[in-house]
């Protein structure tokens, strides 16, 4: 097996090798080279200890992060490099870190002490493949499995539970019977785990192209950290416009989104408040009014809980709290929508919305799409026409007001908005002196 490493890599493992030490890509660059997709990143692993390392690239820009690991980055073409010492984790007794690592001078010893054989090759030009758990084999059968025995490993590290999810999803790959066992019977060690971890491996996972396979076959992982979803499972929801129980519903709808953290995350829990503002009406059918805004609640709480950033909290909350209003293709409604959410926002619910409908029942399917086209259509119609629909389009402004002697700014703030409304509906052009002399009137 040969593969192509980029210049940078050939010249970190080089520059090793020319000090008389070994140096090999490993991990994810290796898996992903050999599936013929673009590494994201490329780590090496080699026999220099991390003074060694920093010794032998003193001209570069090296950083120092994580030495007590054993790993040195390294800056080239103000790309980041990191190369780790050989090493073998000791006892994990909390799940999480290991109590102590320690070097070692075999590269045998760090590959196994890495997740998944598919994470486990390590490739130089020298000695070509090193693979010593078959994950060659594999890659190409496409299979996660445990390097060693899985119920240990996850066991040493929790996460190793959602690394294998993320893998199955992101690859498409299956997961081999025992790994398989292990992670539905471990699966709540994964609470010992730190939020941050989850959330990095959650976000890749949902938007992994068998993200929805995973969320149904593994649902009961998900429910160790998102207790909340339980309610949806097997939740049915008796009217008209479903044929899946809301969990299905919930993860049919993901699938139908473009695979996009804010995307997939709103779609994971757009009906996640459904459960809970279930009534019944006299006629036995289900309704669940109040649901996008319990929904939008509920999922600022878990966001929260997964320290999610605070802009992607507040993305999917909005999305959320706005997937069910039913738009139609008028004109006032449509700007109204546009200046309370903004371009980006608004385009955003639209997908949100389609990818919803597309995962209902056919009942009313033609309506409800050919009235999503229309109003997406108006909604281009309008921001390319540069209509107004916002404050700051408006053709005046607070100082303007000043100047007129309004002076107090809760005044003036009510008087924009009352212009804004005028001209959104209509009544009133958006040209300054008219502006102005309906400011004077107000
Ligand atoms: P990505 O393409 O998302 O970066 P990756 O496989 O490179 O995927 P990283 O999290 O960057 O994943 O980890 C790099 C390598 O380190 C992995 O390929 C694996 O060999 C090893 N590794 C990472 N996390 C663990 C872990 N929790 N337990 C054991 N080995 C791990
Ligand atoms: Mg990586």
């Amino acid at each position: 097996m040969r593969l192509v490493l980029p210049y940078n890599a050939r010249y970190i493992i080089n520059r090793l090798q020319q000090s008389g030490y070994t140096c090999y890509a490993v991990g994810g660059c290796v898996r992903d080279s050999i599936l013929g997709k673009e590494p994201a990143d490329w780590d090496f692993t080699t026999s220099a200890l991390p003074e060694e390392i920093e010794k032998v690239f003193s001209d570069c820009r090296t950083l120092n992060f994580g030495k007590q690991y054993g790993t040195i980055g390294i800056i080239l073409d103000n790309e980041q490099y990191e190369v780790t010492t050989y090493r073998l984790d000791g006892e994990y007794s909390d799940a999480r870190h290991p109590d102590s690592v320690s070097f070692s001078s075999s590269l045998q010893d760090d590959l196994s002490r890495r997740d998944f054989t598919v994470n486990a090759m390590a490739y130089n030009d020298t000695d070509g493949l090193v693979d010593y758990f078959n994950g060659q084999k594999d890659l190409e059968y496409g299979v996660i499995r445990c390097v060693g025995v899985a119920t240990n490993r996850f066991a040493e590290d929790a996460l190793r539970i959602l690394r294998a999810l993320r893998f199955a999803a992101t690859l498409g790959f299956s997961i081999e019977p025992s790994t398989a066992s292990a992670i539905l019977s471990g699966r709540k060690m994964l609470s010992a785990i730190a939020s941050e971890r989850i959330r990095e491996e959650l976000l890749k996972l949902l938007c992994g192209k068998n993200a929805d396979f995973v969320l149904r076959r593994y649902r009961s992982v998900f429910a160790v950290f998102i207790p909340e979803l339980v309610g949806t499972f097997d939740f049915e929801q008796n009217t008209k416009h479903h044929n899946r129980d809301v969990y299905r519903h919930t993860v049919a709808a993901l699938r139908n989104i473009e695979p996009d953290p804010i995307l997939r995350t709103t779609m994971l829990f757009h009906d996640i408040g459904k459960p809970l503002s279930h009534t019944i009406d006299k006629n036995g059918v289900s309704h669940y009014r109040n649901h996008p805004i319990l929904g939008a609640a509920m999922t600022e709480e878990i966001l929260r809980r997964l320290a999610m950033p605070r802009l992607f909290i507040n993305e999917v909350s909005t999305l959320i709290r706005y997937h069910d209003i039913r738009l139609k293709p008028e004109p006032v409604m449509i700007k109204k929508l546009l200046g309370e959410l903004g371009v980006d926002t608004v385009r955003r619910l639209y997908k949100v919305q389609r990818a919803d409908i597309l995962a209902q029942s056919m009942y009313q399917r033609e309506e409800k799409l050919r009235n999503q086209d229309a109003v997406e259509s108006l909604t281009e119609q309008i921001i390319s026409g540069g209509e107004c629909y916002n404050l700051k389009m408006l053709d005046i402004n607070g100082s303007d007001l000043l100047h007129i002697g309004i002076t107090s700014g809760e005044e003036i703030g009510k008087t924009l908005q009352a212009l804004l409304n005028m001209v959104i509906t209509g009544e009133l052009s958006n040209d300054k002196p008219a502006l102005i002399a309906a400011a004077k009137a107000i």
